[in-house]
């Protein structure tokens, strides 16, 4: 009979890539003998938890479903007409299936690597171009991670460049959202920046302010021309940020055509669902002349090596990973899949369709008003694009309980007032059923929706008409048909790499599996359509997942509480600082506020210290890449008075778990201070050791690096934040949830309770299907295959830093200095060579510049490790044939890396090597070859020549 290795019958079988009999053979490689050896003697004994996890028996694929589907049962879909910023809306199918649910556009990392991005980033600068042509701003970035953060950043880049001696206040009107307000108050009160919130329908205040926080239309529904309080708000030398609704801005005129300097929002209603709260895009543009002020991510427009357009990150030099603690913003993981939907619903709607859609909920609004008034209830505001404010004198609980039994949500502003907010889902059934809770029956709303519901615009005022066209660019009027379009999601996706095509090593960032199962519920409707501020007992199976996954996740990091709401790592890191500050304050010891952050740190780690209104003093490094011992205590005595914590990465960013943790722990700790753990690479600790019971405060966790989350191109991701018990009461809370947080705390850290709901099921998932002992065997796993590809390249190039018996962690770092210093070849050209070998780089540069460090992660068999491995080794080959002098040290297929086909098939081909030893270096290739679009990239020309919408077309001839 024919011997077969063992069959994979569990999830965890599945999720870790080597077979029982690969991960001997990758054990014996390494000189053990079983996985329990290698991980002893690579993780420290004074960091291991004695006790196993603590969880449920992991479930099989099908069982995990069926506990999702009964939690989803608990959930209860209504139509929600609630507002508030979060707005219905029909995901188009051709998006749904072949961006929201297609692993080639989820799985992709952030684009930093620009040439094996081309896809993303074009859908980015659609993105981009659609934000700044509804603002009327020349630049906008792609992308914020909610219209609340969006606001706050506004008012940090307003007051960095007010240049007045004391700036004075951020005032905001009182008809901003309400939670966007707390967000802001929640970002204000560590930097020292007061806010007034004000009543400005009347025109500004006194008093002295550097910005202006302006909502368009206002949450109660006004349309206002807001010109008259720009123009004095500019008087006083303020800025003005008005927070707008893109789908009205194709009715309205323009921020920009009336003075703003800053708009942000949310991108929600092109066409992604409420997800109980996110992810959704938010935005941020600017005028002329702050650009360079610009938080968060920006696509430009470049050259590559031909002198053809191509796209990449530009201004990178603002971003948190090059400026630390003077960066703009820590923003790092933003939310690129949802720009990407929301930039694709405006290709394939066209300005002629976004114009049309709005016109329908201004006419079901307008329907809706009329009906209001015809039945005798009081509507507040004469002008409004979608919602209508009516006025029922303590009736409005009332009101709104009799909606919801008609199956309708509405937004209960106070007890005299209820908000209606109409949509593109809205239909005229909707209307007859929030007429009948206010006791209106008998009305027909045909007789109010005339012209198919998108008559005249006459509930808007007459001056602020729009006439400024938008989306002329021809991306917005080729892709009608879903035929069209579906070829242009296809096009763009055959120009990248993610995770569906190869592995992608990237250090620090766990590309692990995304499994189909984990995905699979987000697009359930009980979980996709579920509005954040819909009443709670329509959310019961939501707050059930997110209580498990809160425990879990507690029991997995050995802390007392967890809060899933922060929206990213970043945000997770200023939430545990702000936790740490809160609990200082609460001793009355609020002159804490120096933070220690080892040189080897995370960019964010210092953005988000200064914006928790701390202090920056660095921590050295030895030689062996570890906290510099000495060094330590020596700034811990200067700083012991004022101390607030340190912040460290475990293990260590180098790839080390490092000895000394304990004992920087307890130093920290004997000085007053508290410690935070960066928990990016926790994925080298689940089921191994616990932060909260290795000496840890605080951790952040990226559930998009560690717990599945797919990366989405550069977000969303999810980082939740668990705290010993004394910090637990200055955990995030929200003004409209008491649910979500202690009212002691900070106030919101994001703009939903939640964060990002609607993904949740996906770390659910992975949790409940890895159960405890597949969870620690994927640490296992990884630490296996880090020290695997270690050992298999450490005779070709240096491995940086290793631990204990000569180990590493759950990633290594490849040195390239000597070998630059000798041949001229750099880390960037291996980089750009991987690419013509179809894989994606390592992280090219951090923490240490001239290096690359890999991260295999359990999830990559070792089919795939060797295939990596075999092109690294091909590659220190070439570098080889660099320094004989066999190739030229400027014309050589690591220099000219990566090829494109264009550049391969031209008819006079004048390099010293062949053409087939550019496109095949290995003969496996042949099969399988990913062809690059554009040549290297010349980042440095597009930061020159800033360009960031769509080009012309003209521009890609040649
Ligand atoms: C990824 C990462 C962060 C930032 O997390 P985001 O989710 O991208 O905001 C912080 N620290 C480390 C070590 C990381 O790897």
């Amino acid at each position: 009979m024919t011997q077969y290795s063992a069959a994979r019958t569990t999830f965890a079988d599945r999720h870790i890539g080597p077979s029982p009999d690969d991960q001997a053979r990758m054990l014996a490689v390494l000189g053990y003998s079983d996985v329990e050896a290698l991980v002893g003697d690579a993780v420290p004994d004074a960091i291991r938890t004695d006790r196993p996890l603590d969880l449920p028996p992991a479930l099989d694929e099908a069982a995990a479903l069926r506990r999702l589907r009964e939690l989803a049962g608990r959930n209860q879909v209504l139509t929600s007409m609630i507002g508030l910023g979060y707005h219905g809306t029909l995901t188009p199918g051709v998006i749904l299936r072949n961006v929201l649910e297609n692993p080639g556009w989820y799985t992709a990392y952030t684009p930093y690597q620009p040439e094996i991005s081309q896809g993303r980033l074009e859908a980015l600068l659609n993105f981009q171009t659609v934000v700044s042509d509804l603002t009327g701003l020349p630049v906008s970035g792609a992308s914020m991670l909610d219209e609340g953060t969006a606001a706050a950043e506004a008012m940090a880049l307003a007051h960095r460049v007010s240049r007045r001696k004391d700036p004075g206040a951020f005032l905001i009107d009182a008809d901003v959202l309400p939670q966007t307000i707390e967000v802001v108050r929640t970002r204000a009160e560590p930097l020292g920046i007061e806010v007034v919130v004000a009543d400005l329908a009347g025109g500004l205040v006194d008093g002295d302010f550097f910005g202006v926080l302006l909502q368009y239309p206002g949450a109660g529904g006004v349309v206002r021309d807001l010109a008259p309080i720009a123009g004095q708000a500019h008087e006083r030398g303020a800025q003005v940020v008005v927070a707008a609704d893109l789908l009205a801005l194709t009715l309205l005129t323009p921020p920009g055509e009336f003075g703003a300097d800053v708009v942000v929002g949310s991108a929600q209603r092109f066409g992604v669902p409420y997800g109980f709260g996110g992810p959704h895009a938010g935005y941020l543009a600017v005028r002329e002349g702050i650009q360079r002020q610009l938080p968060g991510r920006l696509v430009g427009v470049s050259v590559d090596a031909d002198g053809r357009p191509a796209y990449r990150l530009a201004l990178q030099t603002r971003e948190q990973h090059i400026r630390r603690e003077k960066a703009t913003s820590n923003i790092c993981t933003a939310q690129v899949l949802l720009a990407v939907m929301a930039g694709m619903y405006a290709v394939y709607h066209g300005p002629e369709g976004l114009t049309e859609i709005a016109r329908r909920v201004h006419a079901h609004a307008r329907a809706l008003a009329a009906g209001l008034r015809d039945g005798g209830v009081e509507v507040v505001h004469e002008h409004f694009f979608d919602t209508v404010l009516a006025r029922v004198p303590g009736r409005a609980a009332e009101v709104v309980a009799a909606a919801a039994e008609r199956g309708v949500n509405l937004w209960l502003a106070d007890a005299d007032h209820v908000g209606i907010s109409c949509s593109e889902t809205t239909v005229p059934d909707h209307l007859t059923a929030v007429w009948a809770a206010f006791g209106i029956t008998g009305t027909d709303p045909g007789r109010w929706l005339t012209g198919g519901g998108s008559g005249s615009l006459d509930g808007l005022p007459a001056d602020l008409h729009r006439d400024s066209p938008f989306l002329t660019h021809p991306v917005f009027h080729e892709h009608r048909s879903e035929t069209a379009m579906l070829r242009y999601l296809r096009r763009l996706q055959d120009r990248d790499i993610a995770l569906d095509r190869s592995m992608i090593p990237l250090g620090s960032c766990t590309m692990k599996l995304n499994a189909t199962t984990e995905m699979e519920p987000i697009t359930w409707p009980e979980f996709a359509d579920i509005h954040p501020f819909a009443p709670l007992d329509q959310a019961r199976g939501y707050l059930e997942l997110i209580g498990e996954l809160e425990d879990w996740l507690a029991e997995i990091t050995g802390y007392a509480r967890v809060s899933v709401q922060p929206n990213a790592g970043s945000q997770g890191e200023l939430a545990g600082l702000l936790a740490i500050r809160g609990y200082h304050v609460s001793r009355g010891e609020e002159h804490r506020d120096v933070c220690l952050i080892p040189s080897s740190a995370h960019g964010t780690n210092a953005a988000s210290a200064v914006m928790a209104g701390m202090r920056v003093v660095v921590v050295a490094c030895d030689e062996a890449g570890n906290i510099d011992v000495d060094d330590l205590h020596a700034k811990v005595d200067k700083h012991r008075d004022t101390l607030s914590a340190i912040m460290v990465t475990y293990p260590s960013t180098h790839g080390v778990y490092e000895e000394t943790i304990t004992e920087v722990c307890a130093t920290v700790h004997a000085a007053g201070g508290q410690v935070y753990v960066d928990g990016a690479n926790l994925n080298a600790l689940v089921g191994l050791a616990r932060p909260g019971e290795f000496g840890s405060d605080v951790s952040h966790l990226n559930l998009h690096k560690t717990f599945c989350i797919p990366h989405g191109g550069g977000g969303p991701g999810v980082g939740p934040i668990g705290v010993r018990e004394h910090l637990a009461p200055f955990l995030p809370g929200h003004p409209l949830r008491a649910e979500a947080g202690p009212e002691t705390g900070p106030g919101p850290i994001s703009a939903a309770p939640w964060g990002s709901a609607g993904i949740l099921p996906i770390p659910w998932a992975y949790i409940a299907m890895m159960g405890p002992d597949g969870l620690r065997q994927a640490t296992e796993g990884a630490i296996l295959a880090a020290n695997y590809v270690a050992r298999r390249l450490a005779p070709h190039y240096p491995i940086l830093y290793t631990g204990r018996a000569g180990l590493v962690a759950h990633e290594c770092i490849a040195d390239l200095r000597k070998l630059t210093k000798e041949t001229g070849i750099t880390a960037e050209d291996v980089a750009k060579r991987l690419i013509d070998y179809g894989f994606h780089a390592p992280t090219l540069s951090f923490p240490v510049a001239g290096t690359l460090m890999i991260e295999p992660t359990e999830s990559e068999d070792l089919t795939e490790l060797d295939r990596f491995c075999d092109a690294m080794i091909a590659i220190r080959r070439e570098i080889e044939q660099v320094a004989s002098g066999e190739y030229d040290r400027d014309d050589n297929p690591l220099k000219n890396a990566p090829h494109t086909a264009d550049h391969l098939l031209t008819d006079d081909w004048k390099h010293a090597y062949g053409r087939a030893e550019a496109a095949y270096p290995l003969p496996s290739l042949r099969e399988a070859k990913y062809w690059p679009p554009v040549r290297r990239i010349d980042q440095a020309h597009g930061d020159r020549n800033l360009v960031c919408s769509c080009p012309p077309p003209e521009s890609f001839e040649d």
